[in-house]
């Protein structure tokens, strides 16, 4: 899995070796540089179809299946081999690898002995092959869960997690630089959502002057009706009506609205009819 995760994130085959001697050590040197060339020929491929795992919306059982197809073409190929049919101590191995019974798994018994025949992959196929079958092994035994892509979008590194509760960032670096790019990413949405607020206070505020200013020349417009409805006038009263006579035009005008009151036409709607000028008279500049 390591081999694989280096050869994913280097971006030459020079960087991959490198890469690659650092992180196995004294392991690396299973592999010749010619190996690791043809390796690196499959790279891209390999990270096209990984890649699309992590991406955000991915179809993963399409791309799984996908996946599967060209590793079965490709043929890791499988070995057996011949195992103590306990659990017990096998030479260099501690407990015994080969006991992990399950429906895939069983125990041989022939005469009164026990045997598992157990599979692996071979190791020594070429490189395309091998990455196939670390992959296929991966998926396989579930060991997959482990194998993450950094979340920080300037990383986007593969890397093999210890702690599946901790796996969004390949290491505490791109924490930091991931959680202070969302906190300065608040602060900015949040001074935003505050112009936002400001915003639409100011709207509001300026609708309701403008309903509250239409509301009193309206009652002044009805004032007025109502004083020019009458057939005698005191001295009074005149002085009162004669400034917006003069700004609406004379009587005519005044008569023409009266009527339509009188045919029980709403003020409201009379009103609508004025024009910008003769509403502006009964408003707060027009001192009506
Ligand atoms: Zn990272």
């Amino acid at each position: 899995m390591e081999l694989l995760v280096c050869l994913l994130n280097s971006d030459s085959c020079l960087a991959f070796q490198e890469e690659l001697d650092q992180v196995m050590g004294v392991e690396a040197q299973r592999f010749d540089s010619g190996w690791l060339e043809e390796a690196w020929t499959v790279r891209d491929e390999l990270l096209k179809d990984l890649a699309a795992l992590f991406a955000p919306r991915a179809k993963v059982d399409q791309l799984l299946t996908k996946l599967i197809d060209k590793i079965n073409d490709v043929g890791p190929k499988p070995l057996w081999g011949l195992w103590a049919g306990e659990n017990v101590e096998v030479g260099v191995f501690g407990k015994n690898p080969a006991y992990r019974i399950g429906p895939d798994q069983g125990v041989l018994r022939i005469g009164k002995e026990k045997w598992i025949v157990r599979m692996v992959f071979d190791g020594s196929v070429p490189p395309k092959q091998y990455l196939c079958t670390v992959i296929i092994s991966a998926l396989q035994t579930g060991q997959f869960n482990y194998f993450k892509r950094c979340q920080w979008q300037e990383c986007r590194k593969f890397f093999i997690t210890s702690d599946l509760k901790r796996d969004a960032y390949c290491g505490h670096g791109c924490m930091y630089a991931a959680d202070r790019k969302s906190a300065r990413e608040r602060r900015v949405w949040k001074s935003g959502q505050r112009k936002r607020q400001e915003e639409d206070r100011k709207n509001n505020e300026a609708e309701h002057k403008a309903r509250e200013a239409e509301r009193k020349a309206l009652e002044k417009f009805s004032h007025f009706l109502q004083l020019a409805a009458k057939h005698h006038h005191t001295e009074g009263e005149l002085s009162t009506l004669r400034p917006i006579l003069r700004k609406v035009r004379g009587w005519p005008v005044v008569e023409r609205w009266l009527k339509q009151a009188k045919e029980k036409i709403p003020l409201k709607e009379i009103w609508k009819e004025l024009g910008k000028e003769e509403q502006g008279v009964f408003g707060e500049k027009g001192q009506a």
